[in-house]
């Protein structure tokens, strides 16, 4: 049997095109190397506790009811999910904490526009001037090159303090690039951070990936967990434990899939959600070419987070904020520190501190503390496993009491029950994304082509990013390759 479509991981970003394509009577199979669907943003059980891998938060919150043509809603639309099976549910509220300037916003784009008429009264003009343009700058146009926000902002508002405060979450939560981002997507994000807001899937991440897995068998789709000998394709199928190992080109085009376990699968065209650099690395020695683009270049920037179950929501102990984007210094270093992690920047985020209704999935009391990394120390600390171990207590103990200083809590060790820490290692291994970059290559191929012609990209290296992104982009991708 010849596939209509080989999908490469089982990510938000591929799941929804496997979904899309299912409904649409496709013959899709989706490999992937691991038992559980979900990527970068799946979950695990720690003592007993479902722990998420990676929902700090959804963006683009959408209430019930809202225009169509939000993001969400138009997620939501295409997949055929209704609002109330995912259900999202809002954020208390959200800080920008710099040293000589803290902002605040929530889910409501009045609440910043405030904030920022307070602290900068001599700008707010100017800034409300730029969300204008922001909301009407098309940041989807797959045509667009790239163009540096820092000018854009640089050219439009005038204090560099409020500059740096805006870039702060936006970089943190979608940037693949040093010290800058392309403006589309500024512009995207700024639009599903500072006016659509922050939110969580009433049951948290595992039930948005069931949900997931359900509208793919709605659409006849079948669920497999591969076993070595076991050499079944279903006509459409997500099939777990199966990784590809090449993608076989002749003459510049893809005309199969070998998998790890040896079966070779053909197909019309494949979508690869591993990442630009990923995917050119499985294209087999065979093809003279090998290169899926000119800008290939693997991403840089990786993270450190550590997730502390405390034995109380850290609400009980008077902190109700939902995230907090900081940074200590003068200047904000959107950048891959000498040392394996810096503090000087980052996220602490509770999940637990969301609008909750009865009956939903309440994460465990915990919090969570997002650094910036150097995928390069962590490589070299890898190599002998006692140092990684010290640097990883290192790090979780910068953490603890980041979070300590950022919720103005005393004494938080003395409520840890247990803490996880990963580094880009960890999401290499996971994922087999390079340097760990959560965010991927810098340059991105915004129509999800590549050199070769049946073989496209979408998820975090079409540009899409985040849970809501990359299930977009495997959405907009799917239609434009697939189904157009
Ligand atoms: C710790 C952390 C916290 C995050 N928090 C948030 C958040 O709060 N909100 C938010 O919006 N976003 C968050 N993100 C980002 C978000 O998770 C990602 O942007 C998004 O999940 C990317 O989806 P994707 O489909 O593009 O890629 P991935 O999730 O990387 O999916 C790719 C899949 O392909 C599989 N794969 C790779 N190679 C192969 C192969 N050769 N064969 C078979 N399978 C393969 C991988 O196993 C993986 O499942 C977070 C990320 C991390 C790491």
């Amino acid at each position: 049997m010849k596939y209509d479509c080989v999908i490469i991981g089982a990510g938000l970003s591929g799941m929804a095109a496997a979904v899309r394509l299912a409904h649409f009577g496709k013959k899709v199979l989706v490999c992937e190397r691991h038992s559980r669907i979900g990527g970068l943003n799946s979950y695990y059980s720690r003592r007993g506790e479902l722990i998420e891998s990676g929902l700090h938060a959804m963006t683009n919150f959408a209430a019930k009811g809202a225009p169509k043509s939000l993001p969400l809603s138009k997620l939501l639309r295409q997949l055929r999910i209704p609002y109330g099976d995912l259900a999202p549910r809002g954020q208390n509220g959200s800080k920008i904490d710099f040293p000589d300037a803290v902002l605040e916003f929530s889910n409501d784009f009045a609440e910043l526009a405030d904030s920022v008429a307070k602290r900068f009264p001599h700008s707010i003009d100017k800034f409300l001037a730029f969300d204008e343009f922001v909301g009407s700058y098309d940041g989807l146009n797959v045509t667009a090159g790239y163009v540096s926000a820092r000018s854009v902002l640089k050219e439009r508002l005038d204090d560099e303090l409020l500059i740096e405060m805006l870039f702060c979450p936006l970089m943190y939560y979608g940037s693949a690039v040093v010290d800058d981002m392309d403006f589309a997507q500024f512009a995207i994000m700024y639009k599903s951070i500072f006016r659509e807001g922050f939110c969580r899937p009433a049951g948290g991440i595992k039930a948005l990936l069931d949900i997931l897995e359900r509208r793919f068998v709605e659409g006849g789709g079948e669920i497999l967990e591969k076993e070595p000998r076991d050499s079944r394709f279903p006509e459409r199928g997500l099939v777990k434990n199966c990784r590809v190992a090449t993608v076989n080109v002749e003459g510049g085009v893809v005309s199969s899939a070998t998998l790890e376990s040896g079966e070779i699968v053909e197909t019309e065209k494949v979508l690869s959600s591993a990442g630009l650099p990923e995917t050119e690395s499985l294209i087999s020695a065979s093809d003279a070419s090998k290169s899926v683009a000119d800008t290939a270049e693997p991403g840089v920037l990786g993270f450190v987070e550590t997730v502390a179950k405390l034995d109380a929501p850290m609400s009980a102990r008077g902190y109700d904020t939902t995230i907090t984007f900081f940074n200590n210094s003068a200047e904000f270093a959107y950048r891959p520190p000498e040392e394996p992690v810096s503090a000087e920047s980052g996220v602490v985020c509770c999940p637990d501190n969301f609008r909750f209704e009865a009956g939903d999935f309440v994460p465990t009391p915990q919090i969570r503390v997002t650094m910036l990394a150097n995928p390069d120390a962590w490589n070299t600390l890898r190599e002998n496993r006692s140092d990684y171990e010290s640097a990883k207590i290192a790090a979780t103990e910068t953490a603890l009491k980041v979070a300590a200083r950022i919720s103005r809590t005393a004494n938080i060790a003395d409520s840890v029950v247990f803490t996880d820490t990963f580094t880009p290692n960890t999401i290499t291994r996971h994922t087999e994304r390079i340097n760990g970059a959560v965010y991927g290559s810098p340059m991105k191929s915004k129509d999800g082509r590549t050199k070769i012609k049946n073989l496209f990209i979408c998820g975090t290296d079409q540009g899409f990013l985040g849970i809501t992104g990359s299930m977009l982009s495997g959405i907009s991708m799917a239609n434009m390759h697939l189904l157009a």
